[in-house]
Order: C-alpha cells, then sequence, then structure tokens
C-alpha cells in the first residue's frame, strides 16, 4: 500500500463528535503518532486498522482525552478539547471500553456496576440504570453476585462496557473487544454492539483482526508506524488493505 491511495474517505457532513486534526504524539522520546487525522460524526461507524503497535490504542486514548497530543488538535464536538482532562471527555458523551480485563476482579458484577453508575444518581436512578445494564447485557444479568474475577473474559468484557454504555454515549471508542475470547463470544460482543450502533451511537473501533469491525462499520481507517495510510469505505478495505496485514507478528 502507498500513501497515493490514502484519503479517499468522505468527510461526515455535520460537525463531527469527534475530529481529529494533524496529531502527533510520544511517549517519552518514542514518537507514536505523526500527524494524524480524521473525523468520526454522528452515527458514524469507523473501524480503526492495523498491526501491532500501529498506533491504534494510541488513537483511541487520544480520542477519549487518556493521551495528550505533542502537537495537533482534539475537537469534540466543533470544541477544543486538546488539553482537556478525560472526565470532561465521558461528560460530553465520550467513552473508552479499553483493551484488556478492565473490571474489579474481587468485586460482584453488582458492586462493580453499582461503583461505575452510583456517582450520578440517587437509589432509583441506580436502580433505573442497573436495569439498562441487564438489559444490554443479559448473560452479565445471570451472574449479577458473581466475583467478577470469576467471569469468562466475554462476560468481563461485556461488564466492562455495561459500566459505560448505560447512558448510551455519543461516541463509543472500543479498544479490541475480541482480544482473546473465543469466536463465538465475540460473536455476542459484537451483536451488542451492532445493537449500539443502531440506536445512532458512533463507533470507533480498534481492532486488529478486521472480519467483524468491518462488518460493523462503514468506514476504515488503517495506521502504519503511527501515520494514517488509507481511509475510506469499509467495503473497500479488505481489498486495499489485504489479509497479510493482519497478521499477528508485526513485521
Ligand atoms: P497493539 O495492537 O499491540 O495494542 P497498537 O496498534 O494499539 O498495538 P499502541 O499500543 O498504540 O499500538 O502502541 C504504539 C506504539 O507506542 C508501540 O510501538 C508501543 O510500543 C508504543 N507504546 C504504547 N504505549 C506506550 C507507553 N506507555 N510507553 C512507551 N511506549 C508505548
Amino acid at each position: 500500500m502507498t500513501t497515493s491511495q490514502c484519503m479517499s474517505a468522505p468527510a461526515p457532513l455535520s460537525v463531527p463528535v469527534l475530529e481529529m486534526r494533524q496529531v502527533s504524539t510520544a511517549y517519552g522520546p518514542f514518537k507514536a503518532l505523526f500527524d494524524v487525522s480524521f473525523s468520526v460524526g454522528e452515527a458514524d461507524t469507523v473501524a480503526l486498522l492495523g498491526r501491532n503497535g500501529a498506533g491504534k490504542t494510541t488513537v483511541a486514548r487520544v480520542a477519549s482525552g487518556l493521551v495528550v497530543p505533542t502537537t495537533g488538535q482534539v475537537m469534540i464536538d466543533g470544541n477544543d478539547f486538546t488539553n482537556v482532562r478525560a472526565y470532561r471527555y465521558a461528560k460530553a458523551g465520550v467513552v473508552h471500553v479499553p483493551e484488556g480485563r478492565a473490571v474489579f476482579a474481587d468485586f460482584t458484577v453488582e458492586e462493580n456496576l453499582t461503583l461505575a453508575l452510583s456517582r450520578t444518581r440517587d437509589r432509583s436512578g441506580l436502580r433505573a440504570a442497573l436495569g439498562r445494564a441487564y438489559e444490554l447485557f443479559p448473560p452479565i444479568a445471570q451472574r449479577r453476585r458473581q466475583l467478577a474475577g470469576t467471569l469468562s473474559g466475554g462476560e468481563q468484557r461485556m461488564l466492562a462496557m455495561a459500566r459505560v454504555l448505560v447512558d448510551a454515549p455519543r461516541l463509543l471508542i472500543a479498544d479490541e473487544l475480541s482480544l482473546g475470547l473465543a469466536p463465538i463470544i465475540t460473536d455476542e460482543v459484537y451483536e451488542v454492539l451492532a445493537r449500539i450502533r443502531d440506536t445512532g451511537t458512533s463507533l470507533l473501533i480498534v481492532e486488529q483482526h478486521m472480519g467483524h469491525a468491518l462488518a460493523l462499520c462503514d468506514r476504515a481507517i488503517l495506521l502504519h508506524h503511527g501515520s494514517i495510510t488509507w481511509q475510506g469505505p469499509s467495503t473497500e478495505a479488505a481489498e486495499v488493505v489485504g489479509a497479510s496485514l493482519f497478521d499477528t507478528t508485526g513485521q
């Protein structure tokens, strides 16, 4: 793939929920992103693809305020959020389900949810929010009194998603949800994401394995060594990118 194949994605027509403008970032002396520019519009669905170490997680962290760019801008709903703290992104409806098992292992499912949901709610609001979480993810409803650390990988992923999805976010950023999951469980997780997409929530889905992400999302962005090398419709992504890019060797 060459950079001449880049930048064919149609720009969203309204003010984007998220826009990155020439974002570069570094971890100490190591530069992780170079001039990354893209946007995610209202009800837009974008798959962020690339090999190990390409910079996908870093983009997801910048998009949710967890990593501050060294140069460039991050806009949320047309407002400059470049140096804004992560909780303000969450308040603006930008939520992030991180890679891995982001749950409190020694707390029950219900305690995990209560911790996340009680901050902004009274008792009846919390009951309603718990009800919505269990409605979204029936498998964890059956395990509400079980310690989160004893759940399967897929159930832990659902619990991590439930904590942020109850409030119907504007933009959901999900990082490697399929990592370590059996294919059948990945299917279930992606079915939930499709339901969330169908309610109008915008999606930025980070995935190393492109099948599920491309089926879910209308558009795709390809990262390579910290730069966007292609973006366009998901229907063209598989052909452009080629399966060889998605091996797990990072070569
Ligand atoms: P993976 O699929 O392996 O998670 P990725 O595409 O999400 O890869 P990132 O995790 O964003 O890539 O990492 C991009 C680069 O930044 C990699 O070379 C990685 O080693 C480096 N990196 C990531 N986090 C840190 C950190 N906290 N400190 C130093 N370097 C980091």
